[in-house]
């Protein structure tokens, strides 16, 4: 057999009869559910979250899952039992997180664009923390909070105009980007906020970027962030705990992202040396908890090879794994049953009547038609950002624990894609 090699993704295997997550045989999923498939390991996602609680041991800390990463409701059932909080950034992910049992005041709500609506959802139901973006969305939300004879507890996002690093999308923390309230106007903001009598200040947050791979970035905002709570504080405004936000990195084709253990224990050790370290502390961690522990099987259609291409068609495309079309993301392709050599460099791409519908380029894997692969690393930002385009239906979802395997989502049909249109004229 000659099985590729899988670094970085815990509980993913060959063993004889091919691919194994956890101890489930992937074929079988596939033969069990067709295709395009996902499928998540919980093993391997408990164990990114235990990374991080021992990388915060001997600490306060309160850990939101991000929600937007991956919102299925039998992954955050796994984060919810495990202690987590969550980070939210829409009413319907408010909905999402209530509907399964988790306990509103660990919630957080995210966003520069959070309407009045999800304001009033969120002041309902109670939840721990706004992270106000905006001066503009203080005065929204004081107002709305006062009309409710509510006091709504708020961190202001801070823009700690950090460098992630990364790519050019998923960098929020720099001065110009949209997200935050810019440095200079940090100190008058929580003036601002502490004069209002519908919210009171709980805490300090920011999130600069994601799929960081380096410490250094890390590292500066920590400092960044400590200096802003220093400079509130001699203001007269007293902060409480102090969120660093999401953005830790995954390895998706040979990065090194530091471990959240590793990354967590040197920061703590910066907050230590300057009275910080026994602050409550949170984080928003995202792809970093789900990002390699899921899969996306597929299965060969065609294959097409040309003079200077071949091309080789599967059943997943751009709607279900959006992310090589938006950032020019690399994930992994390797077959479910490995067969002889792979000498032939295929271009690996979808259905989809776009050129942009690519799964992976210049790919060396030896296919017949009808062959299966799993599309790695795509638990985060995969499903999470599926579409119905070309009126495919989104593809159901597995969550795997030991030998047993669990349907969490079905396979989305065309009668649940039209259940919610309507026609323009009477029916024929
Ligand atoms: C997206 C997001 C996160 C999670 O980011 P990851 O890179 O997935 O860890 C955390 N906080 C906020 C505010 C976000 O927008």
């Amino acid at each position: 057999m000659n099985a590729p090699d899988l670094p970085g993704q815990p509980h993913l295997a060959y063993r004889a009869g091919g691919l194994f997550f956890e101890d489930v045989r992937l074929a079988d999923l596939a033969e069990q559910h067709g295709t395009p498939l996902f499928v998540y390991s919980k093993a391997a996602m408990l164990e990114a979250l235990q990374a991080y609680q021992r990388g915060f041991s001997g600490r306060q800390v309160q850990i939101c899952y991000a929600v937007k990463a991956n919102p299925a409701l039998g992954v955050l059932q796994v984060f919810a039992e495990a202690g987590c909080g969550f980070d939210i950034v829409s009413a319907g992910e408010l909905e999402r997180v209530l509907a399964v049992g988790a306990s509103a005041n660990r919630v957080i709500f995210s966003g520069v664009g959070k309407t009045r609506a999800e304001m009033r959802a969120a002041l309902e139901a109670g939840i721990g923390c706004f992270n106000v973006e905006s001066e503009s969305e203080l005065e929204v939300l004081n107002q709305m909070a006062l009309a409710m004879g509510l006091r709504a507890p708020v961190s202001l996002r801070v823009n700690p105009n950090v460098d992630p690093q990364t790519h050019p999308y998923i960098s929020t923390g720099l001065k110009n980007s949209k997200f935050g309230i810019a440095h200079e106007r940090v100190v008058p903001a929580y003036q601002r906020a502490a004069a209002l009598a519908g919210v009171r200040v709980v805490g300090i947050d920011c999130h600069i970027g994601s799929q960081i791979t380096q410490e250094g970035p890390f590292l500066e905002a920590v400092e960044r962030m400590i200096d802003l709570v220093q400079a509130v504080e001699a203001a007269g405004v007293a902060i409480g705990h102090i969120d660093f936000g999401g953005g830790l990195g995954i390895n998706y084709s040979g990065e090194s992202p530091p471990g959240a253990e590793q990354l967590w224990k040197l920061l703590g050790t910066r907050l230590d040396a300057r009275g910080f370290g026994q602050r409550l502390l949170m984080v928003e961690p995202g792809r970093s908890l789900v990002g390699n522990a899921g899969v996306c099987l597929t299965e060969v259609l065609y294959l097409k090879p040309g003079e200077q291409m071949n091309y080789c068609v599967v059943d997943a495309a751009m709607n279900d794994l959006p992310r090589p079309a938006m950032y020019q993301a690399y994930h992994g392709i390797v077959p479910l049953m490995p067969r002889g050599q792979a000498n032939t460099i295929w271009q690996v791409v979808g259905p989809v009547c776009e050129s942009g519908d690519w799964i992976g380029h210049d790919r060396a894997l030896a296919l017949e038609p009808g062959d299966r692969l799993a599309v790695l690393s795509a638990g985060a930002f995969c499903m999470s950002m599926a579409s119905n385009y070309n009126s495919r239906g989104r593809p159901p979802e597995v969550l795997v624990e030991g030998n047993c395997s669990r349907l969490i989502r079905r396979r989305e049909t065309v009668a649940d894609q039209m259940s919610v249109e309507l026609l323009s004229t009477k029916a024929p």
